[in-house]
């Protein structure tokens, strides 16, 4: 038995100096996101991917952003968290898929890291896509970063 999970994340660029991190990767100098945890677009996406596949409900309800505990959070120990919810309620990552729609910085020189930061933190493959917004609406105008994941869960 398998079953299929999306997940979908946006967060705006912060207006203070906190850094950016995505797919658990950090790029330093570079203005960051906002949010209540370290804004990890990716990894959130995957979460949600990896929540809804198992019906365990979403990233709001496990980790509220009114809370204390989750500020400024780490989000791959977010998702290593939900990695072993998803394991205890008999279910395996088979593979999870994201795309990142994002200009600056660039996605390819750091894909490989953060294939395995996911990955390791997930309990499966995670393979990340970077798309470019070829300059069209919010993201075309540098207004945030959004992503985008696929998860397909097995029966153990
Ligand atoms: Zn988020």
């Amino acid at each position: 038995m398998m079953r299929v999970g999306q997940g979908y994340d946006a967060h705006s660029w912060a207006d203070d100096d906190r850094p950016l991190v995505i797919g658990g990767v950090h790029f330093p100098g570079h203005r960051g996101l906002a949010g209540h945890s370290d804004a990890d677009v990716i990894t959130h996406a995957v979460i949600d991917a990896m929540l809804g596949a198992a019906g365990l409900g979403d990233i709001g309800q496990l980790f509220p952003d009114t809370g204390k505990e989750f500020h400024g959070a780490d989000s791959l120990e977010m998702l290593r968290r939900v990695a072993k919810m998803v394991d205890d309620a008999g279910w395996t990552l088979a593979n999870a898929d994201c795309t990142v729609i994002i200009d600056q910085p660039q996605i390819a020189p750091v894909k490989d890291e953060m294939e395995s930061n996911l990955s390791n933190a997930a309990g499966g493959a995670v393979t990340v896509c970077g798309k470019r917004t070829e300059g069209i609406g919010a993201l075309g105008r540098g207004e945030g970063v959004v992503a985008i994941a696929v998860a397909l869960l097995e029966r153990k």
